[in-house]
């Protein structure tokens, strides 16, 4: 009963503690998934707007080339005066300011027209890519080169959108082409709030690097992610970098150019808030299990001297303190068993009585410690033969003692009682007023073998009434019952 108690015990704080520590860890998963949602939607949100604000501008840059082209094919246009004409121009090319420069080359690449930044008269740039480019282009396609340094004054490194100028039997009749600074982006960028480590770029579809805010990591640390970009075509996903750190992407093409957006956020930085109230759940956790534990194990040990104490309390209630043997009480009750079960299954049940001969004599003679000791040295003997468990002995009271046999019948009951004496005797134990000078025992036995009482009594008196004969027959002895008619035949 115990066991099964302190194991629901135990079973229930383990379950306990598996719920509190899977709890736990749902949470902080749960968590971090939030930290990469937050972060990426944040990021995506970020790629997604200045991707489209890239789109505009260039869009912006384009449709004024559109205009310039357009306007260009008009013999109207064509025919009026160099000064109005480039009036014109100048109107057109307006919306791009503070972007950089629009030029117009004729088919050997010379330098007719420029507007936003000064570039010398009449410079040749037929070697340019984009002159190249689209004298070679069959149609009017924009076309976006790789960065260059324009020839005008101050330039810095610059791509250019260029479209093709036809004459009216579509034969290459120049180009009409925009420089566009690639600060413009950087300053662009430099507004965003991407947390400490977060990097955005600007490259061109085949890799080349046009823009980038802020400068670290240094230039080619993130070059693997859009390898991987390129290779597979996802846009999301985490990657480690040249410098070893592992970083969130997000790569966004610029619709309708051969550009690509992208943002990069260090996952230290996404993960970082999550670290700490990860752990803090996790030391919670880990504290309400060891709380658990700990009082289950209280608990579990309160409960064990309980037992312990109980069982000692019981054996106390059952034990004779002198000898060690059943006392009366627990004798008493053993006895209604055994009794019924004789009764239930009929099979043989036996009983002795012994009394030490001339014990008052005994303690008289060598006083009342040197009885005590004797009473333990026959209650010794008495236990040693009765080690059977369908045995009981007990101390019946005074120096009287008493066996209950279970399942034995009056000739294993007589040859016990004669080992129990004889044994006894043979330890010679002085006892000057015994009848042999030594320590003995009389015993009287009863067995329902021989007899059949009608209760437990009666078997009990028939003990004693046996007993009495042994006294009377000279002690230091053992008698077994006869009911009268036996001893009359
Ligand atoms: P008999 O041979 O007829 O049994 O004679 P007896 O002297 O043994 O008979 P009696 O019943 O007159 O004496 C029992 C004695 O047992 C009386 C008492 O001094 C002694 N006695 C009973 N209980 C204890 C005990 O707990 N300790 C000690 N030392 N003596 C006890
Ligand atoms: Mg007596
Ligand atoms: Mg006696």
């Amino acid at each position: 009963m115990p066991i099964h108690r302190s194991s629901t015990l135990l079973a229930s704080s383990l379950g306990l503690t598996a719920a509190i520590s899977a709890l736990s860890l749902w949470a902080i998963l749960e968590m971090r998934h939030d930290a990469l949602e937050v972060a990426s939607a944040n990021g995506h949100n970020i790629a997604l707007l200045v991707q489209r604000d890239i789109q505009r501008n260039l869009d912006l840059y384009d449709m004024t080339l559109m205009a310039v082209v357009h306007a260009h094919a008009q013999p109207e246009v064509r025919a009026l005066s160099g000064e109005v004409r480039e009036s014109l121009l100048k109107d057109y090319t307006a919306p791009t300011h503070g972007m950089g420069s629009v030029f117009i080359t004729n088919a050997q690449g010379v330098a007719t027209f420029n507007f936003g930044k000064e570039i010398p008269e009449r410079i040749d740039l037929s070697g340019r890519e984009y002159f190249q480019a689209q004298r070679e282009a069959k149609g009017n396609q924009l076309y976006i080169g790789h960065p260059y340094i324009p020839y005008s004054s101050n330039a810095r490194s610059s791509i250019a959108l260029s479209r093709r100028l036809e004459r009216e039997d579509g034969s290459f009749a120049g180009v009409v082409g925009a420089n566009l600074e690639l600060n413009y982006f950087r300053e662009l960028f430099s507004g965003l709030n991407l947390g400490e480590g977060g990097t955005v770029s600007l490259h061109m579809r085949d890799g080349t690097l046009l823009a980038r805010w802020p400068d670290s990591p240094p230039a080619g640390t993130l070059a693997g992610a859009f390898e991987r970009y390129l290779a597979s075509g996802e846009e999301t996903f985490f990657d480690v970098g040249s410098d070893g750190e592992t970083r969130w992407h997000d790569f966004r093409p610029v619709e309708g150019y051969p550009l690509v957006f992208s943002v990069a956020l260090p996952s230290a930085e996404i993960y970082e808030d999550w670290y700490w109230r990860g752990g803090l759940i996790a030391l919670l956790g880990l504290a309400l299990d060891g709380t658990v534990i700990g009082l289950a194990l209280i608990a579990l040990r309160q409960m064990r001297q309980r037992d312990r104490k109980e069982a000692e309390l019981q054996m106390a209630a059952s034990t004779d303190p002198l000898t060690g043997l059943n006392n009366r009480r627990a004798f008493d009750l053993r006895a209604g068993h055994e009794w019924s079960r004789y009764q239930r299954s009929g099979a043989a049940l036996s009983v002795m009585l012994m009394d030490i001969d001339k014990f008052k004599a005994y303690n008289d003679h060598y006083g009342h410690p040197a009885g005590d000791a004797a009473l333990r040295t026959v209650a010794q003997v008495i236990a040693e033969w009765t080690r059977r468990p369908s045995d009981c002995a007990a101390r019946f009271g005074g120096e009287e003692f008493v066996i209950l046999l279970g399942d034995s019948d009056e000739a294993d009951a007589l040859a016990l009682a004669e080992h129990i004496r004889a044994s006894l005797q043979e330890l010679a134990v002085l006892h000057e007023h015994g009848p042999l000078g030594v320590l003995t025992l009389s015993i009287g036995v009863a067995s329902t073998s021989r007899f059949s009482p009608v209760n437990w009594a009666e078997l009990l008196q028939s003990a004693d009434s046996a007993l009495y004969q042994a006294k009377n027959g000279g002690r230091n002895r053992v008698v077994g019952f006869r009911p009268v008619e036996v001893e009359s035949s």
